[in-house]
């Protein structure tokens, strides 16, 4: 479809390794809706919604992408999936849901700060586009 469409062509022009808007959301200069937030993630709705419920949960430390993410990143990886899960029943998604990590060109990735997708109040489908 012509959304999916846009979100390619976004992730294929997208700058790693530049700030992004996430940074913005994060310092609160550009408004969010946020879930859930502490010392190390934040969690908000996504603005353009591909389902019922999709939130995003970032890390405060701006790590590009999961593959740049490394050993010292291990605790606060199970920790953002810990936050997703925990906002996902807060949502009421107890009959499932999905995360998602995309990554660089190939995984349309469209911004180059890590984010868990958090997806749900539907059927999803398998394999993903
Ligand atoms: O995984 P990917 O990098 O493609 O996802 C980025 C996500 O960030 C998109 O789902 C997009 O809708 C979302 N976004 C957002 N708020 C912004 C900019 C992007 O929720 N201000």
């Amino acid at each position: 479809c012509s959304a999916t469409q846009d979100e390619v062509t976004k992730a294929k022009l997208a700058q790693p390794n530049k700030p992004t808007i996430f940074s913005k959301i994060l310092d609160k200069t550009i408004p969010a809706d946020i879930l859930y937030e502490d010392e190390k993630c934040i969690a908000f709705s996504d603005v353009t919604p591909q389902a019922p419920v999709h939130f995003l949960v970032i890390p405060r430390k701006p790590i590009p992408g999961i593959s740049e993410a490394h050993q010292e990143d291990e605790q606060l990886l199970g920790h953002l999936l810990l936050v997703a899960k925990k906002v996902a029943l807060e949502k009421k998604l107890d009959n499932g849901y999905r995360l998602v990590i995309n990554n660089g060109p190939d995984g349309s990735q469209s911004v180059y700060h890590l984010h868990i997708h958090v997806l749900g109040g539907r059927q999803m489908e398998w394999p993903p586009g």
